[in-house]
């Protein structure tokens, strides 16, 4: 490919991709189970299930962004609706494939040669599913689609406009105490008002993942959620250990930056309605039209390090990117793949403020990650799971920081310090969101005014100085209704603070030594999804998260850095 712009792919046809892996799988199973059988004539049929996952992988992305880029293209989102019916399909024709490599008896043999790492990752797929579980599945679905367009459907008048969920936040940053205030107020009274059938769409949730976890011969719907998320080489009891860390070495400096950050804007106390609002300058922004700050992250990418400002270049000379925003294109940012052309995409939608910045180098990391992956031996090495990929993306956030003297001038070290408080003060949060979890699925029974208490036990633990005031739903244990992952993808979300808590060792490294931090990332980049999360923490020279200790270096750190 040279020109992004230009590419196109035609859209396979289900038949014909049926055939083909009925072709496959009849291959296969000349083979995979006779122990007669040379067990290296399984690798070359790997390579083409490989090549057909490239291509048909490689189809769903490019839909996906296409009508990303264009929302209002009635025949993007056609073919948006195209991809969404048969992909469920394809993942069935995989499933079959995977299946007859876990159960193969030339299983070692071939573990030995591609990684243990995949065969594993496959075995959780296959135990997360079962026929007897696809009504349930389906109801699963309607419910997270149900409370989606609910909050969807949340009409906000404020100041005599209307606004939706995210349009209101941006006052919640006002300079103007009172603005900010209000803004919450009538967002948080949509939320007691909604409160009847945002419960009821959980309790309905929660007993059905709980049955499907007991169909699948689960203890609970956290056993089921764990495989699932495909983890590995933890269990819900080092998330407990790690949930302990952050409440030891985390809580108290968030406690600090909190007192801090009460002075800083002359208020006796910090009240929830001020949380958002870190420096009473403002936020800082980046500098430059957007050709200059892509000219400026050129710069720094060449300066720190020639295979990052190579792999830069080819972005850019392929148009491999679309970050400004502009009417039609969806929001958010992501960093997607095309694989059979071995190459990352970047999508984000600048829009004059810091987060730019932090949105671009964040999905850059991704990105490189994925383009250092492509030489690994099977596609399912080149995304790592969840709380292993934000490491990179988090990671090269902090790699960036000597160079913000290029998008903010005099502020980069506002943008640091303020970049870095974000990240501490998630910490407590992203831990209350994950124990919540814990707590509600251990007791699937509990009446929907119990869920709420076990909110404001958590609360207790991890965001105690957190106060409400008069505020409507919060002070009663309201707050995790606004969470999307609660309910859309259960336990997602303490994968954040692990990867944050990887990426602020890395910050640390590099204070110390830069140009082999840097070294040790970019290998850790290559290393992609070939093992299980701890293996590649420690792979890098970083500690777990689940050791206890891992947090105290980065706490002291933190706190001296930001002098409190
Ligand atoms: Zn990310």
């Amino acid at each position: 490919m040279k020109d992004f712009a230009k590419f196109s792919v035609s859209e396979p046809s289900f038949e014909a991709l049926t055939t083909e892996y009925d072709a496959l799988l009849a291959d296969m199973d000349l083979v995979v189970n006779d122990p007669a059988a040379d067990p290296e004539s399984v690798p070359p049929l790997l390579e083409r299930w490989d090549e057909l996952r490239r291509m048909v992988d490689t189809w769903a992305n490019l839909t996906e962004i296409r009508f990303d880029q264009d929302t209002t293209n009635p025949s993007f989102r056609a073919a948006l609706d195209r991809r969404d019916e048969i992909s469920p399909k394809i993942t069935e024709l995989d499933a079959k494939v995977q299946r007859r490599l876990v159960e193969s008896c030339h299983r070692a043999a071939l573990e030995e040669k591609f990684g243990p790492q995949a065969f594993a990752i496959w075995e959780m797929r296959i135990r997360s599913f079962d026929p007897v579980i696809e009504a349930d599945l389906v109801q699963e679905s309607k419910l997270t689609s149900r409370y989606n367009e609910l909050l969807a459907s949340a009409k906000l008048s404020f100041q005599g406009e209307e606004h939706n969920l995210s349009g209101i936040l941006q006052f919640t940053e006002d300079p103007d105490r009172q603005v900010r205030h209000d803004a919450l107020e009538a967002m948080w009274g949509w939320f007691a008002e909604n409160a009847p059938a945002l419960d009821q769409i959980y309790d309905d949730l929660v007993k059905l993942r709980h049955g499907m976890a007991l169909k699948l011969g689960c203890s609970g719907f956290t056993e089921l959620a764990y495989r699932r998320m495909a983890r590995i080489d933890y269990d819900a009891a080092d998330v407990a250990t790690y949930r302990e860390e952050v409440r030891t070495h985390i809580v108290p400096v968030c406690r600090a930056i909190r007192k801090a950050q009460a002075e800083s804007l002359g208020l006796e106390k910090l009240m929830f309605w001020d949380e958002n609002l870190f420096d009473s300058a403002g936020n800082p922004r980046p500098q430059g039209t957007y050709d200059e700050q892509i000219d400026a992250a050129q710069k720094m990418f060449n300066e720190m390090n020639e295979t990052l400002g190579g792999f830069f270049q080819m972005m850019r000379d392929k148009n491999l990117m679309d970050l400004q925003n502009r009417p039609g294109k969806a929001g958010g940012g992501f960093c997607t793949s095309l694989a059979d052309q071995r190459v990352p995409f970047i999508f984000a939608n600048f829009n004059g403020t810091m987060g730019d910045v932090e949105v671009f180098t964040h999905e850059m990391g991704h990105a490189y990650q994925c383009y250092a992956s492509f030489a690994q031996t099977l596609l399912d090495y080149v995304w790592p799971t969840y709380e292993s990929c934000e490491i990179h993306s988090m990671g090269l956030e902090y790699m960036c920081w000597p160079h913000m003297e290029k998008f903010f001038g005099e502020d980069a070290g506002r943008f640091r310090r303020i970049h870095l408080i974000g990240n501490l003060l998630f910490l407590p949060y992203g831990v209350a969101v994950d124990h919540f979890q814990h707590l509600v699925y251990e007791r699937p029974q509990a009446t929907p005014a119990e869920r709420h208490a076990m909110w404001q036990e958590v609360e207790k633990l991890y965001l105690a100085d957190t106060d409400y005031g008069d505020l409507p739903h919060l002070p009663t244990g309201g707050r995790w209704q606004q969470k999307r992952h609660i309910y859309m993808s259960p336990f997602y979300y303490i994968d954040y603070t692990l990867a944050q808590c990887c990426a602020m060792q890395f910050w640390l490294k590099a204070e110390v030594d830069p140009k082999s931090t840097l070294k040790e990332y970019l290998a850790l980049c290559a290393r992609g999804g070939s093992l299980p999360f701890q293996e590649l923490v420690t792979s890098a020279g970083l500690t777990s998260p689940f050791k206890p200790g891992c947090l105290k270096e980065v706490a002291a750190q933190a706190k001296e850095f930001l002098g409190i």
